[in-house]
Parts: structure tokens; C-alpha cells; sequence
């Protein structure tokens, strides 16, 4: 049997870069404990609610959220533990990143929307 394909070193710091990007504006909820039942999710990935920040087991979810499979989990949780130059060296799986990729991009759309829907009413504010 083939290994899985690995993505690049460069492919696993842009993910990184944009996950700790995502963390460090307050972007990036805590998504290692089911949000229902307290249940560490982290070994068998996560259901993702984007709008609530919250993590749900597959027992909890009931197939709502965006699906984060156990390796994906597993490498968001090296992201967060580790500094870059050791997480690029280690395997990371193309199915992983791209998995990655489409989470940072949902949690990212759904802040910057957030934040320009909240800008009329900023502006309207500061004027009066
Ligand atoms: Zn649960």
C-alpha cells in the first residue's frame, strides 16, 4: 500500500501561519472538548460549529458542523503546542491540510463578515 501523500513543508507552515493568525485575533475558539457533553475531542475529531465556537462530539453533533477528522485535530493540536520550525517537519497529510485550509477559511469568512456587519453600526456610533 502507498503512504499517504504528504503535504510540503511549505504547505504545513502556510496552514500553521493561518491558524495561529486565526488564535492571535481571538479567531480561533477552544475546540478540544465537546461543548455538550465535555468529552475530549481531540482523538476522534470534531463536529465544528463556526458560529458559536463550539466543538461537538459525533455522539452531540448529530452531523451538524463542519466535520474535523481525528487527524486533522490532531495536527491543529501540534499547531498550537509546537513552534513552526517543528511542525513542518513532521507528517502531515495532504487530506489533513486541505481539510485545515477549508476550516481556517470558514472561521476566517465568518469573523471578517461579522466584523464588516458590525462596521455601519461602529461608524454611526462614533458620529453621534
Ligand atoms: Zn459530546
Amino acid at each position: 500500500m502507498k503512504a499517504a501523500a504528504e503535504a510540503s513543508p511549505t504547505a504545513a507552515l502556510i496552514r500553521y501561519f493561518e491558524i495561529w493568525a486565526l488564535r492571535l485575533n481571538g479567531f480561533f475558539p477552544d475546540f478540544t472538548r465537546c461543548s455538550s457533553c465535555g468529552k475530549g475531542v481531540i482523538n476522534e475529531g470534531f463536529f465544528a460549529w463556526v458560529e458559536s465556537g463550539e466543538a461537538r462530539c459525533a455522539d452531540c453533533a448529530g452531523d451538524i458542523g463542519i466535520h474535523v477528522s481525528a487527524k486533522s485535530a490532531s495536527a491543529l493540536e501540534k499547531m498550537m503546542k509546537l513552534p513552526p520550525e517543528k511542525f513542518m517537519i513532521l507528517p502531515f497529510e495532504h487530506d489533513a491540510a486541505s481539510e485545515l485550509e477549508k476550516f481556517a477559511q470558514r472561521l476566517l469568512g465568518f469573523n471578517l463578515e461579522r466584523q464588516l456587519k458590525s462596521w455601519p453600526l461602529l461608524r454611526e456610533a462614533l458620529q453621534n
